[in-house]
């Protein structure tokens, strides 16, 4: 289909360029041109359908680099404790109990959500298995993603099937919607042998399945806590001398490719390292904030150049997948730490959500900005609302008053996969339905383990 916008403001987040009375001509799944209204009106007239955008502000759609897709089942479940008292006591016990299908709902549920709040890409780390998965619902919802399979020193075989499974099937698949990773869970986790064969791991799916246009990368969390290193030596023996980042590159795993979430308890050296080594972060404001793990050190690497782009994490510590919560609270949080008002502006974190996001996935190549020849994945936000009013600049708009519900239209893969307010691709009321009957079931099934 051929679609020509109309009308709108459009913030290409190419080269920061704002254009007003804009328009955006598509073209199948490509952006084909990006102007003012007045002149591709004249270009594109039949055979395109017109859509009009007074009014409204057309941006990338946003970018989450760290989800885990399926936890939306939990939702609420665990609120208002400690990581390890969450992960240990409630999170993985129940999610012991998820079946195959519980995973592909509870996905279905975080894309029919990131769709309704602007995102067109999401990174999620979760548990990959062969007969139904998080790939087959971000399919369906028609949301663009990288779908990773988390791995953990204790079931290394199972792990390795999941993954050749996973890239086989669905690397660089469904016309280029989906990609995939090797997500080691965390260098607590994962011991150093593993963590290095997991990287050898990732090469040789690569050579298979991957390319230079379109890596396998790998995601996993790093330095989520303060007492980090203290895990690693209980789990493994090992006394680390350096920061966590530093134990990871005398390994030899970091590389361009490597997405590291969290970063909070970093040393400079290991942020030196992130840059020379070009890991890209994902910061997770909230899911720090909500679990006590402190503060990510934000400022320093953006001084120092490293890639820093934004995720929800999990609905279940979060707890939404709303990036306009991701963006405002980094856009506040930074300052107020430091008490310097003048800390990461608006338009650095609308960058941060979108072009840092495709960059910190390897994918800049097609998404993360309104660019000829990029994929159309956009969001239409309404900006006649009471919030947005009177309008001075649209960024900071964007950053500091628009809602996810003023999100009005999404184009992914330049398919209209929500219109008006409207998702085209998914009953939303069943999901949810299904979603509060798969609740239900865990909540039995935990009991009878209990007992
Ligand atoms: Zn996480």
């Amino acid at each position: 289909m051929n679609i020509l916008i109309q009308n709108g403001t459009i913030i290409t987040m190419h080269n920061r360029k704002v254009i007003r009375q804009g328009a955006i001509a598509i073209e199948g799944k490509t952006i084909i041109d990006v102007g003012k209204n007045r002149k591709l009106k004249r270009k594109y007239g039949k055979g395109y359908e017109k859509m009009d955008a007074k009014g409204h502000v057309v941006i990338p759609g946003f970018i989450n680099t760290h989800q885990h897709a399926a936890m939306s089942l939990l939702r609420g479940y665990a609120d208002d404790l400690p990581l390890q008292e969450w992960l240990e006591k409630w999170i993985w016990p129940i999610e012991r109990h998820m079946t195959p299908h519980d995973i592909y709902i509870g996905a279905l549920l975080t894309a029919i959500e990131s769709i309704m709040s602007g995102t067109t890409t999401v990174n999620t780390m979760y548990h990959y298995t062969p007969e139904e998965n998080e790939a087959k619902a971000f399919t369906e919802a028609g949301l663009r993603g990288v779908i990773g399979h988390v791995c953990f020193s204790w079931r290394k075989k199972e792990d390795e099937r999941a993954l050749e499974d996973l890239a086989k099937n669905w690397h660089n698949k469904a016309d280029g919607l989906t990609r995939v990773s090797v997500d080691p869970h965390a260098p607590y986790t994962v011991d150093p042998e593993y963590m290095k064969e997991l990287k050898e791991i990732r090469e040789e799916l690569n050579q298979k399945y991957g390319s230079g246009k379109a890596p396998i990368i790998c995601h996993m969390h790093v330095a989520e806590t303060s007492d980090e290193k203290e895990k690693i030596r209980k789990a493994f023996n090992l006394k680390l001398e350096t920061g966590v980042m530093e134990y990871l590159d005398s390994l030899g795993v970091l590389d361009k490719h490597v997405i590291a979430a969290h970063c909070v308890s970093l040393t400079n050296r290991d942020i030196t390292i992130m840059k020379q080594s070009e890991v890209k972060a994902s910061h997770n404001p909230i899911s720090n904030l909500k679990l006590g793990s402190g503060i990510s050190p934000v400022p320093k690497m953006l001084r120092k150049r490293v890639t820093v782009s934004l995720g929800t994490d999990s609905p279940c510590s979060n707890n939404t997948a709303d990036m306009f919560e991701i963006m405002k609270t980094t856009a506040i949080l930074h300052k107020g730490v430091t008490k310097k008002p003048t800390l990461i502006p608006a338009k650095q974190v609308l960058e941060m959500a979108t072009i840092e996001g495709a960059k910190a996935l390897s994918w800049k190549n097609e998404i993360g900005s309104i660019e000829i020849g990029k994929k159309a994945d956009l969001a239409v936000v309404d900006f006649k609302k009471p919030h947005h009013c009177p309008q001075y600049n649209e960024t900071n708009q964007l950053v500091y008053a628009t809602k996810s519900a003023d999100v009005d239209t999404v184009i992914i893969d330049g398919k209209i996969v929500m219109e008006n307010g409207q998702l085209t691709t998914i009953n939303v009321e069943k999901v949810m339905e299904m979603a509060e009957k798969i609740k239900v079931r865990l909540l039995q099934r935990l009991a009878c383990n209990v007992k």
